[in-house]
């Protein structure tokens, strides 16, 4: 990317962006202050009248600016009698006061308005990212990490709304600078073109500082998302890093972003201090020179000027204010680039879909010739694979670690996609099902327990309640799952808090209580993906006990390490190196003496 383009081009690609997310009704703003600042122009206009009679008591004659070609006292008087009001100085004020009043009224409104903009700027862009986000393939999840999809759907967005502001200001001064250069030209030409030539001049001078806070703004962004990354992982790893003291390494890493961070930052600030400051004493001393040069080369008539001093003077501030709020924006205009390239990715990254309705499984789910790779360069992690799933069977995966087992639970429930190969749900090609139609059908337990902070019977029903008897569903599922009784010895029961993530719960609680989950959605495939591979003894045997009472009513794919979870079910794949590599039904690979499941079974001792 080009760091040195041209504001005006960066401003109307940044204007793009939003104008992506709230439409045109960003013009309604703009016009809007161009009637505010017309009404403040005609108001000060109204001052020639007022100072011709201040200064030019003893000529009789009326100011007639000349060398502008326009006759603002005809302009003035014009507008008396179209109002039929006497011309003088208490009715001018009064017109004086008129104009400034409807100016406010419509700045108001100009305001009001900016601000409903920017409430429906932050709610479209968060809505539209996490919609987005909702769908996006695991793939791409798992590319990223948390924190980067916190921080874009947070802080970016907050960041981008601010930018904002200081856009829209920036677009209403320059309305209102135009308007107060047209008008010093109108009221005195030599003055005007002055003035526009010192406004040239001043965003030369900023323009350099506005470079480098536009490339500060750049690394401030990535430095908080990447300091950002770093504080969840310290929080999600706590008891982990600070067990084995490895909090100090990560604290050292912290440090150093937030030390770039702050350095960043006060670089920034020092050059925004830098132009507030400067500003006034530039403008007084722009003001003074060209005083001086106008009244003694061109014209000491000082009413004229004074009117143009008036609209030159306002011209100068909003020019340099004008620079303050384009600083301003481009502290944080970095974030609207970041989240409409992230909308981008997410677009390109969308969990990939079929249309059909898929309701419900009456047959099988068959893999044919199915390879899987994650980098989707033909260096297959799996397959190709046939594999068959009957209903109201339970299957069994097993396997070394990496041999492909999760790989194939992920591919069941559409997670991620096969790259050849097809995976057929009774004879329907699965690239044609609407992958949700699909998922509503699926329980699937992990390794890894997935509890939310709530109580223990939402976290069973996840808050479904349509059914009458929710209750009795609920209990129904934690008694298949073995964790209605430990429920039953808690004060508060189905009522308790589990905390966040679960804390306040053993590992095999956390893992029973997810399975309880899973079965009170009452799926017609049930995925237990090393389910129980972390749990003790006992836990384990009420997992089993699980599995069994499931046995023949539901689809259940197992994968376990422990063989003895898999005594009993109806047919086995072993896998290795992604490939099936033996199969059969477990009495008959058990009894087989040369069968890599009966080497394995000794080893057990099962
Ligand atoms: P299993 O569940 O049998 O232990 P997996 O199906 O998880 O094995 O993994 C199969 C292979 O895919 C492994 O070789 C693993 O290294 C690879 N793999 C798993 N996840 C990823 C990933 N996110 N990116 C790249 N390779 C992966
Ligand atoms: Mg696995």
């Amino acid at each position: 990317m080009n760091k040195n383009r041209n504001t005006f081009w960066d401003f109307s690609r940044y204007l793009n962006l939003y104008k992506d997310f709230i439409g045109r009704k960003i013009y309604i703003v703009f016009t809007l202050a161009t009637i505010a600042s017309l009404s403040e122009s005609i108001g000060i206009l109204m001052l020639i009248p007022i100072f011709s009679e201040i200064t030019d008591s003893s000529a009789a004659e009326p100011i007639s600016n000349s060398s502008s070609g326009f006759d603002i006292t005809y302009f003035v008087d014009g507008l008396f009698s179209l109002l039929s009001i006497d011309k003088t100085i208490v009715s001018t004020l009064l017109l004086i006061v008129l104009f400034f009043t409807f100016k406010g009224l419509i700045t108001f409104c100009a305001l009001a308005y900016n601000s409903y903009l920017r409430g429906k700027l932050l709610f479209n862009i968060k809505t539209r990212l996490f919609e987005k986000f909702a769908r996006m393939q695991y793939l791409y999840y798992i590319e990223k990490d948390a924190g980067h999809f916190a921080n874009i759907m947070n802080e970016q967005a907050y960041r981008s709304v601010d930018a904002f502001r200081s856009l829209v200001l920036f677009v209403t001064q320059a309305i209102s600078a135009f308007m107060y250069f047209i008008f010093a030209l109108l009221v005195s030409i030599n003055f005007g073109l002055m003035s526009i030539l010192i406004g040239i001049f001043l965003v030369i001078i900023f323009k350099r500082l506005n470079n480098f806070v536009r490339e500060l703004s750049r690394k401030i962004a990535t430095e908080k998302s990447h300091l950002l990354k770093l504080i969840i992982q310290s929080v999600q790893g706590f008891k982990y890093l600070s067990a084995t003291n490895r909090m100090e390494k990560t604290s050292v890493f912290i440090k150093d972003s937030m030390q770039n961070l702050s350095n960043f930052q006060i670089k920034a600030g020092v050059a925004a201090s830098l132009t507030q400051s400067v500003r006034e004493p530039l403008a007084v001393l722009f003001l003074a020179v060209l005083m001086i040069i106008h009244i003694t080369y061109i014209d000491p008539n000082i009413a004229p000027i004074l009117v143009s001093i008036v609209f030159f003077y306002r011209g100068l501030n909003t020019v340099v204010n004008m620079q303050g709020s384009w600083q301003n924006s481009l502290e944080f205009i970095g974030s609207i680039e970041l989240i409409s390239q992230e909308l981008i990715k997410l677009q390109e990254n969308k969990h990939p879909e079929g249309k059909e309705n898929f309701k419900k499984i009456n047959n099988e789910i068959l893999f044919s010739n199915v390879t899987f790779d994650y980098k989707n360069n033909e260096n297959y992690v799996l397959g190709p694979v046939n594999l068959k799933f009957p209903v109201n069977t339970t299957i069994a995966l097993i396997g070394e670690s990496g041999s492909g087992k999760s790989t194939i639970a992920d591919l069941v429930n559409f997670t991620i996609r096969p790259n050849t190969g097809n995976i057929f749900l009774d004879n329907v090609d699965s690239s044609n099902i609407l992958s949700s139609s699909w998922q509503k059908n699926i329980g699937y337990v992990s390794q890894e327990a997935v509890i939310f902070n709530d109580t223990i019977a939402n976290n069973i029903s996840f808050y479904e309640t349509s059914d009458a008897n929710t209750s009795d569903l609920i209990i129904k599922a934690a008694k298949n799952a073995c964790i209605h009784d430990f429920i039953q010895t808690l004060p508060n029961g189905y009522n308790t808090e589990v905390g966040d993530r679960g804390v306040n719960l053993s590992g095999g609680q956390k893992q029973r209580l997810f399975i309880a989950r899973e079965l009170f959605r009452n799926p017609q495939i049930l995925i237990l993906d090393e389910a129980t591979g972390a749990l003790d003894v006992e836990s384990e045997k009420a997992v089993q006990n699980s599995i069994d009472i499931l046995k023949g009513t539901m689809t259940v794919i197992v994968i376990a390490h422990r063989l003895s979870t898999i005594r009993n079910v109806d047919y086995i794949y072993l896998l290795k190196n992604g490939k099936v590599f033996e199969e059969g039904n477990f009495r008959d690979l058990r009894d087989n003496s040369n069968s890599t499941l009966n080497s394995l079974i000794s080893a057990q001792k099962i």
